[in-house]
């Protein structure tokens, strides 16, 4: 960006925030040029963090004045590069706005500011006795504001449902500066559009959240952790339908390839699990009362039939041990690969085997290692390709044909390109795979209508 620009705006910033939250140093700027995204970074002309609703009401006018790309970030977790300057711009960051506000015990519900880390919300509602379900698996860095902006789920979507099933309010700043409030501490609202659920999920391109409130839950008294392995992926995603067909609606039901599970062997130097298995279910049982979960358990055992010795976990110690398997997968694969692909489809729950023997077919046909693993629970099928020793311009090259390979099956499957990452960027170019002209331009007429001068997070999602 041209740097009289940049002047300008950090000298018009300075004028109504203080100038400790202004980052122009070359070197933390190059920090923020990247998320998780494997392989891509650009780098922002100046970095704002914010620490009220106020700054980033002020923050957005002048943005708004010259015309300034502004991309709201979290933690920069994310895995599809949203919260990636693409074409420059000021990065919003919300880290310091990480209060949570509120535990509304007698409502059961928290008000927070959106750069609270997930599982700190997790540990602080669970000293009162409640709740937080949402747990995608980067949970201890991600932030609220982060879970909200992308739809995150986790491992316990199968029973709980996923991050937007918890919000029950919003405050969020629109790019002109004006501050929206929408529902609050009611669990029912028919008032006007939900305007909450079209900024859920809009991956900062709408507005920046700056308040949310969260419903919670009372907290299971007992929970049991299971580790599965099976001879075959197919004989574990079976018993999928099986057990909810006889009433047991597990917390978890994660599955892991043999593939998948012998990268994390190596890379963690720990025999949790079986080599010679074909798949591992990690499964969850969780209840209000131990003779609940026991029954569930009973049933469980007549059901699964397998050769192996089942893993049954209760203490904190012995359930750490079966979910760092499921926990460092991403690791283990940066690992073997700087370079790889991670892709989240999601197909029916019931299309999970037929569609995850195709696509290993067509990788396995294309000389591709991968790793194929995710939440049998509701259909969210996360698949890693490792570019591994292949030259890097062939696979530049390769990766639209693999891509757009995989969507198409799980297009076919009755499926969707993601369930939790969001499109941000790395996807962009394959949303007309997934949705029709018509529901595009609808989107971008929603787009306009919230962000006329498109400053907010541009070159995403479209
Ligand atoms: C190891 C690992 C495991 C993961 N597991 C899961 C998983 O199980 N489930 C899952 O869903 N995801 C998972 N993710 C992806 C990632 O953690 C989530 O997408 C998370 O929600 C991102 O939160 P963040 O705070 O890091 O957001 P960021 O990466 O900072 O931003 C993500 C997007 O949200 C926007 N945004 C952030 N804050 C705001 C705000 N206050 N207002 C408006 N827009 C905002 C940004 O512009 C960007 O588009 C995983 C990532 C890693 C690295």
């Amino acid at each position: 960006m041209n740097k009289n620009k940049v002047k300008k705006i950090s000298k018009a910033l300075m004028d109504i925030i203080s100038e400790d939250k202004i980052i122009l140093d070359a070197d933390i700027l190059e920090k923020y040029s990247r998320d998780e995204t494997s392989d891509v970074s650009f780098k922002p002309d100046i970095v704002v963090r914010a620490d009220s609703v106020k700054d980033v009401s002020k923050i957005m006018k002048i943005c708004s004045q010259y015309r300034m790309p502004v991309i709201p970030r979290g933690a920069g977790t994310g895995v599809t590069g949203g919260a990636i300057p693409v074409q420059g711009g000021l990065i919003l960051s919300l880290e310091k706005m990480n209060n949570i506000l509120e535990i509304d015990k007698e409502n059961m519900i928290a008000v927070v500011e959106p750069g609270v880390i997930t599982g700190n919300l997790q540990d602080a509602v669970l000293e009162h006795g409640l709740m937080y379900p949402p747990d995608p698996a980067s949970l201890d860095s991600c932030s609220i504001g982060g879970n909200v902006s992308e739809g995150a789920g986790g491992p316990k979507a199968v029973k709980y449902g996923t991050t937007k099933d918890y919000i029950t309010g919003l405050e969020f700043v629109l790019p002109n500066g004006d501050i929206i409030n929408t529902g609050g501490k009611i669990v029912k609202n028919a008032t006007g559009y939900n305007l909450a659920g079209i900024v859920i999920g809009s991956e900062g391109t709408l507005a920046v959240i700056t308040k949310i409130y969260l419903k919670l839950i009372p907290a299971p008294a007992n929970v049991i952790d299971l580790l599965i392995p099976f001879d075959s992926l197919e004989d574990a995603l079976n018993v999928v339908p099986v057990l909810m067909l006889n009433k047991i609606v597990p917390s978890t039901i994660e599955f892991m390839e043999r593939d998948a599970i012998q990268l994390v062997q190596e890379f963690i130097h720990e025999d949790n699990s079986w080599k010679d298995a074909g798949a591992h279910l990690l499964i969850q049982i969780d209840g209000s009362s131990e003779e609940m979960v026991m029954n569930d358990l009973h049933k469980l055992s007549n059901i699964i039939k397998t050769k192996y010795e089942i893993m049954v976990a209760e203490s904190k110690s012995q359930k750490d041990r079966i979910w760092k398997i499921r926990r460092s997968i991403r690791e283990a694969i940066e690992s073997t690969s700087s370079v790889f692909l991670a892709e989240d489809t999601v197909v029916p729950r019931a299309k999970i085997p037929e569609f995850v023997k195709d696509v290993k077919d067509y990788l396995n046909s294309q000389n591709f290692q991968s790793a194929i693993f995710g939440h049998a629970g509701d259909g969210n099928v996360h698949i890693d390709v490792l570019k591994g020793d292949m030259d890097y311009a062939e696979w530049q090259k390769i990766l639209p044909v693999i891509k757009k390979n995989i969507y198409e099956r799980a297009i076919r499957y009755g499926g969707m390109i993601t369930g939790e990452h969001g499109i941000g960027l790395i996807k962009k170019d394959y949303l007309g795979i997934a949705l029709s002209k018509e529901s595009i331009e609808l989107s971008k007429r929603i787009k306009a209508a919230f962000d006329p001068d498109m400053i907010l997070n541009p070159g995403k999602i479209f």
